[in-house]
């Protein structure tokens, strides 16, 4: 069977990440990425063997830094199956006009709102709604961490009600303009887009959101208070989160006490930029109290949306009906495994 042609287009934190994600499925052939600078970036893809596409103004620039063009991003269009939208959040909406005219599919992130596409992604909640689509969107990271953990709980128990907050690290490490870089910052729009955002996916779910931005880089952390339909135990809980796809338990006993201790055991694992593409929880802060259930979970912001744009891929492309199939293909590839 022929590979899926995939381009990329934004070769940023998300970019960067779903471009090597692509190159390690043997399903996918990735055929380039788009870059609107010759900088230090453009220079790492073409030195990872990288074709590099470029908006028509950019060429001249590319040109003059004598970094090597393979084309424009309209010769990109011509050579793919399907594009995944990397670019900044509101990007979106002149590039879907591009895709739609030159007949690929196109994947858009988070950043963008859900109307734009009318179908949202994740792959443990919802991999077949977009099995066959032009166009998808896979949702941010939050929302992909939240999804991961109460979808398969609501499964089993039913949450009548969820109330999260999230505490959102201010930049990603390689940004160095925001911040704050002292200080917590509360959303004060409230509640917040996160749970609309969730319910793009899982619209009976009851979900109330609260953000804070705080003075690191590493990843979010959020607490869950979720009220259960169904009396359970906190042994029951483990269980289910156990077997949940790309959720990983933790225990603060075995020292992994902080984000920072999450971020050491990813490279400890070697994994592709040091990456947690699952969503982590720490299994000795997760309490049942009758029917509410309490935890808290660790949300890598730059790689856990990376496997999602994978099995959208798949779903989109046809190529694989099975969501457990899919993950499983992606995972492979990317190392992401229960027994680790
Ligand atoms: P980024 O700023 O790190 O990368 C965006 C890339 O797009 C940059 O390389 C930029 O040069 C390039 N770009 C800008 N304008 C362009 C244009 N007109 N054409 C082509 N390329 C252009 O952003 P990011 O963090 O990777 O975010 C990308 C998307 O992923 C956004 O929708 C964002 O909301 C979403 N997202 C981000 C994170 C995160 O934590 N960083 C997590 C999940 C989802």
């Amino acid at each position: 069977m022929a590979k899926i042609r995939v381009g990329v287009n934004g070769y940023g934190t998300i970019g960067k990440r779903v471009a090597s994600a692509v190159a390690a499925q043997d399903d996918m052939e990735l055929v380039g990425v788009t870059k609107t600078r010759p900088n230090f970036e453009a220079l790492a893809a073409l030195a990872k063997g990288y074709d590099l596409y470029v908006p028509e103004e950019s060429v001249e620039a590319f040109n003059e830094a004598g970094v090597k063009i393979a084309g424009t991003i309209k010769d990109m269009y011509k050579k793919v199956d399907i594009v995944v939208d990397c670019t900044p959040g509101n990007v979106g909406e002149m590039y879907k006009a591009q895709y739609q005219e030159a007949g690929v599919k196109a994947i858009f992130q988070g950043g963008e709102d859900h109307s734009l596409t009318g179908i949202s992604f994740n792959s443990t909640a919802n991999y077949s709604e977009s099995w066959g689509a032009q166009l998808s969107r896979v949702v941010s990271c939050n929302t992909t961490g939240l999804l991961r953990t109460l979808n398969p709980i609501d499964k089993k128990f039913k949450v009548e009600q969820a109330f999260v907050t999230i505490v959102r690290r201010a930049a990603d490490p390689g940004d160095s303009k925001n911040g704050p870089i002292n200080g917590l910052e509360p959303s004060v729009k409230l509640p917040t887009h996160h749970g609309p955002d969730v319910q793009s996916i899982m619209p009976w779910l009851n979900i109330n959101t609260m953000a804070i931005k705080a003075s690191t880089t590493l990843m979010h952390v959020h607490t869950v208070v979720a009220q259960l339909a169904t009396e359970t135990t906190t042994q029951e809980v483990i269980d289910v989160l156990k077997e949940a796809p790309r959720v990983r338990l933790v225990k603060s006993k075995d020292g992994i006490k902080t984000t920072a201790q999450i971020m050491e055991l990813a490279r400890d694992l070697g994994r592709d930029r040091s990456d947690m593409y699952e969503i982590v929880v720490w299994e000795d802060g997760i309490k049942v109290v009758g029917n509410t259930l309490y935890y808290y979970q660790a949300v890598h912001q730059e790689s856990d949306v990376i496997p999602e744009n994978i099995d959208c891929i798949r779903s989109m492309c046809k190529v694989e009906q099975d969501a457990a199939a899919s993950r499983a293909k992606t995972d492979a590839a990317l190392g992401i495994s229960k027994t680790l």
